[in-house]
Protein backbone atom coordinates (compact mmCIF):
# COMPACT_ATOMS: atom_id res chain seq x y z
CA UNK A 1 0.00 0.00 0.00
CA UNK A 2 0.95 3.43 -0.94
CA UNK A 3 1.42 5.75 2.14
CA UNK A 4 -0.34 9.42 1.32
CA UNK A 5 0.82 12.31 3.24
CA UNK A 6 -1.03 15.24 3.11
CA UNK A 7 -2.07 18.54 5.13
CA UNK A 8 -4.94 18.45 4.52
CA UNK A 9 -7.50 17.08 7.16
CA UNK A 10 -10.22 16.69 5.05
CA UNK A 11 -8.46 14.66 2.59
CA UNK A 12 -6.98 12.79 5.29
CA UNK A 13 -10.92 12.31 7.18
CA UNK A 14 -11.79 10.54 3.53
CA UNK A 15 -9.21 7.90 4.32
CA UNK A 16 -11.57 7.11 6.97
CA UNK A 17 -14.63 7.31 5.58
CA UNK A 18 -13.34 4.58 3.73
CA UNK A 19 -11.95 2.50 6.26
CA UNK A 20 -8.11 3.26 6.28
CA UNK A 21 -6.59 4.07 9.20
CA UNK A 22 -4.80 7.86 9.39
CA UNK A 23 -1.58 8.69 11.70
CA UNK A 24 -2.64 12.52 12.62
CA UNK A 25 -0.73 14.62 15.08
CA UNK A 26 -1.69 15.80 18.78
CA UNK A 27 -0.42 18.09 21.33
CA UNK A 28 1.30 14.80 23.19
CA UNK A 29 2.41 12.61 20.05
CA UNK A 30 1.02 11.38 16.72
CA UNK A 31 -1.86 8.88 16.71
CA UNK A 32 -2.67 6.34 14.52
CA UNK A 33 -6.68 6.66 14.35
CA UNK A 34 -9.74 4.59 13.19
CA UNK A 35 -13.66 4.53 12.54
CA UNK A 36 -14.57 3.63 16.19
CA UNK A 37 -17.77 1.73 14.43
CA UNK A 38 -15.60 0.21 12.15
CA UNK A 39 -14.01 -3.11 13.21
CA UNK A 40 -12.37 -4.02 10.24
CA UNK A 41 -10.43 -0.81 10.52
CA UNK A 42 -9.84 -1.54 14.22
CA UNK A 43 -7.99 -4.59 13.28
CA UNK A 44 -5.81 -2.53 10.39
CA UNK A 45 -4.56 -0.57 14.02
CA UNK A 46 -3.32 -4.00 15.48
CA UNK A 47 -1.81 -5.31 12.15
CA UNK A 48 -0.28 -2.29 11.13
CA UNK A 49 1.67 -1.86 14.44
CA UNK A 50 2.24 -5.08 15.39
CA UNK A 51 0.02 -4.53 19.17
CA UNK A 52 -0.92 -7.28 21.10
CA UNK A 53 -5.21 -7.20 20.89
CA UNK A 54 -5.98 -6.47 24.53
CA UNK A 55 -4.00 -3.48 24.66
CA UNK A 56 -6.82 -0.65 24.54
CA UNK A 57 -6.85 2.28 22.23
CA UNK A 58 -8.02 5.30 22.92
CA UNK A 59 -11.08 7.25 21.73
CA UNK A 60 -10.54 10.37 20.30
CA UNK A 61 -13.48 13.06 20.31
CA UNK A 62 -14.05 16.79 19.08
CA UNK A 63 -17.27 17.17 21.19
CA UNK A 64 -18.15 16.27 24.62
CA UNK A 65 -21.38 15.12 23.24
CA UNK A 66 -19.81 12.05 21.21
CA UNK A 67 -19.64 10.49 25.02
CA UNK A 68 -23.00 9.50 24.28
CA UNK A 69 -22.53 7.37 22.02
CA UNK A 70 -19.46 5.66 23.54
CA UNK A 71 -19.63 5.66 26.84
CA UNK A 72 -22.46 3.94 29.40
CA UNK A 73 -22.56 7.00 31.56
CA UNK A 74 -19.96 9.72 32.32
CA UNK A 75 -19.24 9.32 36.16
CA UNK A 76 -19.42 12.62 38.60
CA UNK A 77 -15.60 12.56 39.06
CA UNK A 78 -15.24 12.30 35.32
CA UNK A 79 -17.56 15.12 34.72
CA UNK A 80 -15.66 17.20 36.67
CA UNK A 81 -12.29 16.51 35.43
CA UNK A 82 -13.60 16.86 31.83
CA UNK A 83 -14.37 19.96 32.93
CA UNK A 84 -11.34 21.19 34.06
CA UNK A 85 -9.21 19.72 31.50
CA UNK A 86 -10.80 18.67 28.14
CA UNK A 87 -9.37 19.65 25.75
CA UNK A 88 -6.01 18.66 26.62
CA UNK A 89 -3.84 15.78 26.57
CA UNK A 90 -5.77 13.76 29.29
CA UNK A 91 -7.29 10.35 29.13
CA UNK A 92 -10.58 9.74 31.31
CA UNK A 93 -11.48 6.02 31.37
CA UNK A 94 -15.10 5.47 31.44
CA UNK A 95 -17.62 2.75 31.23
CA UNK A 96 -17.67 1.48 27.61
CA UNK A 97 -20.88 1.79 25.53
CA UNK A 98 -22.31 -1.16 23.54
CA UNK A 99 -21.81 0.03 20.18
CA UNK A 100 -18.16 -0.06 20.88
CA UNK A 101 -16.98 -2.71 19.26
CA UNK A 102 -14.58 -4.64 22.42
CA UNK A 103 -11.85 -4.86 19.91
CA UNK A 104 -11.38 -1.05 20.44
CA UNK A 105 -10.67 -1.60 23.88
CA UNK A 106 -9.01 -4.53 24.06
CA UNK A 107 -12.05 -6.56 25.75
CA UNK A 108 -12.44 -4.20 28.70
CA UNK A 109 -15.63 -3.24 29.49
CA UNK A 110 -14.11 0.49 29.74
CA UNK A 111 -13.10 2.96 27.20
CA UNK A 112 -10.05 5.57 27.25
CA UNK A 113 -11.41 8.84 26.20
CA UNK A 114 -9.44 12.01 25.76
CA UNK A 115 -10.53 15.41 23.59
CA UNK A 116 -6.79 16.34 22.32
CA UNK A 117 -5.96 20.37 22.22
CA UNK A 118 -4.31 20.50 19.19
CA UNK A 119 -5.89 22.38 16.22
CA UNK A 120 -5.02 20.38 13.59
CA UNK A 121 -6.60 17.47 15.30
CA UNK A 122 -9.25 18.78 15.83
CA UNK A 123 -10.16 19.79 12.25
CA UNK A 124 -9.29 16.49 11.44
CA UNK A 125 -11.44 14.79 13.67
CA UNK A 126 -14.67 17.57 13.29
CA UNK A 127 -13.71 16.55 9.48
CA UNK A 128 -14.02 12.66 10.42
CA UNK A 129 -17.35 13.41 11.89
CA UNK A 130 -17.32 10.36 14.56
CA UNK A 131 -15.04 9.62 17.49
CA UNK A 132 -11.75 7.60 16.10
CA UNK A 133 -9.46 5.38 18.22
CA UNK A 134 -6.11 5.51 18.17
CA UNK A 135 -3.32 4.39 19.85
CA UNK A 136 0.22 6.00 18.99
CA UNK A 137 1.70 6.03 15.83
CA UNK A 138 4.60 3.66 16.66
CA UNK A 139 5.01 0.06 15.69
CA UNK A 140 4.87 -1.54 19.00
CA UNK A 141 7.48 -1.43 21.32
CA UNK A 142 9.15 1.19 19.44
CA UNK A 143 9.14 4.59 21.15
CA UNK A 144 6.18 7.04 20.33
CA UNK A 145 6.47 9.14 17.35
CA UNK A 146 6.69 12.85 17.75
CA UNK A 147 6.81 14.07 14.22
CA UNK A 148 5.37 12.99 10.83
CA UNK A 149 9.01 11.88 9.86
CA UNK A 150 9.10 9.06 12.88
CA UNK A 151 5.90 7.74 11.44
CA UNK A 152 6.89 7.49 8.26
CA UNK A 153 9.88 5.51 8.89
CA UNK A 154 7.97 3.03 11.29
CA UNK A 155 4.91 3.14 9.48
CA UNK A 156 5.26 3.74 5.41
CA UNK A 157 3.32 1.47 3.07
CA UNK A 158 1.20 -0.29 5.85
CA UNK A 159 -1.23 2.71 7.02
CA UNK A 160 -3.32 4.39 4.33
CA UNK A 161 -2.42 8.32 5.15
CA UNK A 162 -0.38 10.40 7.42
CA UNK A 163 -1.66 14.10 8.22
CA UNK A 164 1.46 15.95 8.42
CA UNK A 165 2.05 17.97 11.31
CA UNK A 166 4.35 20.01 13.40
CA UNK A 167 6.37 18.16 15.82
CA UNK A 168 4.29 17.45 18.79
CA UNK A 169 4.33 19.86 21.61
CA UNK A 170 4.63 17.94 24.99
CA UNK A 171 6.21 14.83 23.52
CA UNK A 172 4.68 12.19 26.24
CA UNK A 173 1.95 10.38 25.65
CA UNK A 174 -1.18 11.57 27.58
CA UNK A 175 -2.29 11.14 31.21
CA UNK A 176 -4.62 8.14 32.10
CA UNK A 177 -7.44 8.37 34.70
CA UNK A 178 -9.57 5.74 35.88
CA UNK A 179 -12.58 7.55 36.67
CA UNK A 180 -14.48 3.79 37.07
CA UNK A 181 -14.33 3.78 41.36
CA UNK A 182 -14.98 6.14 43.81
CA UNK A 183 -11.82 8.28 43.42
CA UNK A 184 -9.59 9.04 40.38
CA UNK A 185 -6.47 6.63 39.80
CA UNK A 186 -3.52 8.04 37.65
CA UNK A 187 -2.69 5.12 35.43
CA UNK A 188 -0.34 6.71 33.53
CA UNK A 189 1.66 9.91 34.41
CA UNK A 190 1.91 12.58 31.72
CA UNK A 191 1.40 15.91 30.77
CA UNK A 192 -2.18 16.74 33.23
CA UNK A 193 -0.08 16.26 36.42
CA UNK A 194 -1.32 14.73 39.50
CA UNK A 195 -0.99 18.15 41.33
CA UNK A 196 -3.42 19.39 38.81
CA UNK A 197 -5.73 16.29 38.93
CA UNK A 198 -5.56 16.91 42.88
CA UNK A 199 -6.64 20.59 43.02
CA UNK A 200 -9.66 19.05 40.93
CA UNK A 201 -10.00 16.38 43.54
CA UNK A 202 -8.06 15.98 46.21
CA UNK A 203 -8.30 12.23 46.71
CA UNK A 204 -7.00 10.84 43.57
CA UNK A 205 -4.12 8.78 43.59
CA UNK A 206 -1.40 6.74 41.42
CA UNK A 207 -2.04 3.19 40.42
CA UNK A 208 0.83 0.97 41.83
CA UNK A 209 3.67 1.87 39.58
CA UNK A 210 6.03 -1.28 39.26
CA UNK A 211 3.58 -3.79 39.19
CA UNK A 212 0.09 -2.16 37.55
CA UNK A 213 -3.03 -4.06 37.98
CA UNK A 214 -3.49 -6.15 34.80
CA UNK A 215 -7.13 -5.84 34.44
CA UNK A 216 -7.30 -1.45 34.84
CA UNK A 217 -4.51 -0.95 32.80
CA UNK A 218 -3.20 -3.91 30.52
CA UNK A 219 -1.10 -1.68 28.28
CA UNK A 220 1.03 -0.98 31.07
CA UNK A 221 2.44 -4.26 31.20
CA UNK A 222 4.23 -4.50 27.47
CA UNK A 223 7.45 -2.99 27.03
CA UNK A 224 7.14 0.85 25.93
CA UNK A 225 8.80 3.75 24.93
CA UNK A 226 11.94 1.49 24.09
CA UNK A 227 15.23 2.29 21.69
CA UNK A 228 16.97 -0.41 20.78
CA UNK A 229 20.03 1.29 22.45
CA UNK A 230 20.27 0.53 27.05
CA UNK A 231 19.01 2.89 28.32
CA UNK A 232 20.67 3.99 31.57
CA UNK A 233 19.33 6.82 33.82
CA UNK A 234 21.99 8.60 36.07
CA UNK A 235 21.11 10.86 39.18
CA UNK A 236 24.46 12.64 38.30
CA UNK A 237 25.74 13.39 35.39
CA UNK A 238 29.88 13.34 36.34
CA UNK A 239 29.33 9.50 36.53
CA UNK A 240 28.10 8.82 32.74
CA UNK A 241 30.94 7.20 31.14
CA UNK A 242 31.65 9.40 27.86
CA UNK A 243 32.77 7.11 24.83
CA UNK A 244 32.00 7.62 21.13
CA UNK A 245 29.51 4.69 21.41
CA UNK A 246 27.56 6.62 24.19
CA UNK A 247 25.01 9.17 24.02
CA UNK A 248 23.91 11.70 26.93
CA UNK A 249 20.67 13.90 27.49
CA UNK A 250 19.78 15.54 30.51
CA UNK A 251 19.43 19.05 32.47
CA UNK A 252 23.09 19.30 33.71
CA UNK A 253 26.28 19.05 31.32
CA UNK A 254 28.65 16.21 32.00
CA UNK A 255 31.99 16.75 32.70
CA UNK A 256 32.86 15.76 28.97
CA UNK A 257 30.48 15.90 26.17
CA UNK A 258 32.80 15.76 23.66
CA UNK A 259 33.22 12.41 23.73
CA UNK A 260 30.10 11.26 23.50
CA UNK A 261 28.68 10.46 19.80
CA UNK A 262 25.55 12.93 20.49
CA UNK A 263 24.16 15.06 23.40
CA UNK A 264 21.59 17.17 24.46
CA UNK A 265 21.46 19.45 27.34
CA UNK A 266 17.84 20.22 28.44
CA UNK A 267 16.51 24.16 29.11
CA UNK A 268 13.67 22.08 31.50
CA UNK A 269 11.62 19.35 31.92
CA UNK A 270 9.33 20.04 29.40
CA UNK A 271 11.78 20.48 26.83
CA UNK A 272 13.32 17.27 27.94
CA UNK A 273 10.09 15.16 27.89
CA UNK A 274 9.61 17.28 24.54
CA UNK A 275 12.57 15.79 22.78
CA UNK A 276 13.31 12.40 24.53
CA UNK A 277 11.38 10.30 21.90
CA UNK A 278 12.89 11.76 19.36
CA UNK A 279 16.23 11.63 20.67
CA UNK A 280 16.03 7.77 21.35
CA UNK A 281 15.16 7.67 17.27
CA UNK A 282 17.97 9.65 16.33
CA UNK A 283 20.75 7.66 18.90
CA UNK A 284 19.32 4.54 17.21
CA UNK A 285 19.81 5.66 13.96
CA UNK A 286 23.26 6.47 14.79
CA UNK A 287 24.55 3.62 16.14
CA UNK A 288 24.62 4.48 19.66
CA UNK A 289 24.52 1.56 21.94
CA UNK A 290 24.32 3.14 25.32
CA UNK A 291 22.04 6.13 26.22
CA UNK A 292 22.54 8.23 29.60
CA UNK A 293 19.23 10.25 31.06
CA UNK A 294 19.64 12.04 33.72
CA UNK A 295 17.53 11.68 36.43
CA UNK A 296 14.50 14.53 37.46
CA UNK A 297 12.69 15.16 40.29
CA UNK A 298 9.48 13.56 40.35
CA UNK A 299 7.51 16.42 40.26
CA UNK A 300 4.87 18.11 38.16
CA UNK A 301 5.81 16.93 34.37
CA UNK A 302 8.95 15.19 36.03
CA UNK A 303 6.81 12.37 37.03
CA UNK A 304 5.71 10.89 33.70
CA UNK A 305 9.33 11.79 32.52
CA UNK A 306 10.69 9.26 35.20
CA UNK A 307 8.43 6.66 33.79
CA UNK A 308 8.77 7.09 30.80
CA UNK A 309 12.62 6.45 31.23
CA UNK A 310 11.91 3.65 33.78
CA UNK A 311 10.39 1.67 30.94
CA UNK A 312 12.71 2.32 28.61
CA UNK A 313 15.80 1.54 30.96
CA UNK A 314 13.59 -1.72 31.90
CA UNK A 315 15.53 -5.22 30.75
P1 LIG B 1 -1.07 4.37 23.50
O1 LIG B 1 -1.92 5.51 23.04
O2 LIG B 1 -0.33 3.72 22.38
O3 LIG B 1 -0.17 4.78 24.60
O4 LIG B 1 -2.05 3.24 24.06
C1 LIG B 1 -3.13 3.56 24.87
C2 LIG B 1 -2.86 3.20 26.30
O5 LIG B 1 -3.85 3.82 27.11
C3 LIG B 1 -2.99 1.70 26.60
O6 LIG B 1 -1.80 1.01 26.38
C4 LIG B 1 -3.40 1.71 28.08
O7 LIG B 1 -2.25 1.83 28.90
C5 LIG B 1 -4.21 3.00 28.20
N1 LIG B 1 -5.65 2.71 28.10
C6 LIG B 1 -6.45 2.89 27.03
N2 LIG B 1 -7.72 2.48 27.27
C7 LIG B 1 -7.73 2.01 28.54
C8 LIG B 1 -8.74 1.42 29.38
N3 LIG B 1 -9.98 1.23 28.96
N4 LIG B 1 -8.36 1.06 30.62
C9 LIG B 1 -7.10 1.25 31.04
N5 LIG B 1 -6.11 1.79 30.32
C10 LIG B 1 -6.41 2.17 29.07
MG1 LIG C 1 1.73 3.51 22.33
Amino acid sequence: MKTKVTQSPTIAARFIQHGEIVAFPTETVYGLGANIFNEGAIRKIFLAKGRPTDNPLIAHISEISQLEYITNGVPHIAQRLLRRFFPGPLTLVLPKGERVPSSATGGLKTIGVRMPRHALALQFLRACGMPIVAPSANLSGRPSPTTWQAVRSDLDGRIGCILKGEQTQVGLESTVVDCTGRIPIVLRAGAVTLEQLREVISETRLAERKYPITPQSPGQKYRHYSPKAKVVICSYPQYTIASADAAYIGLESPMYTNVFKKHLICKNVEEYARLLFQFFRECDEEGVNTIYCQAVSEEGLGLALMDRLERASDE
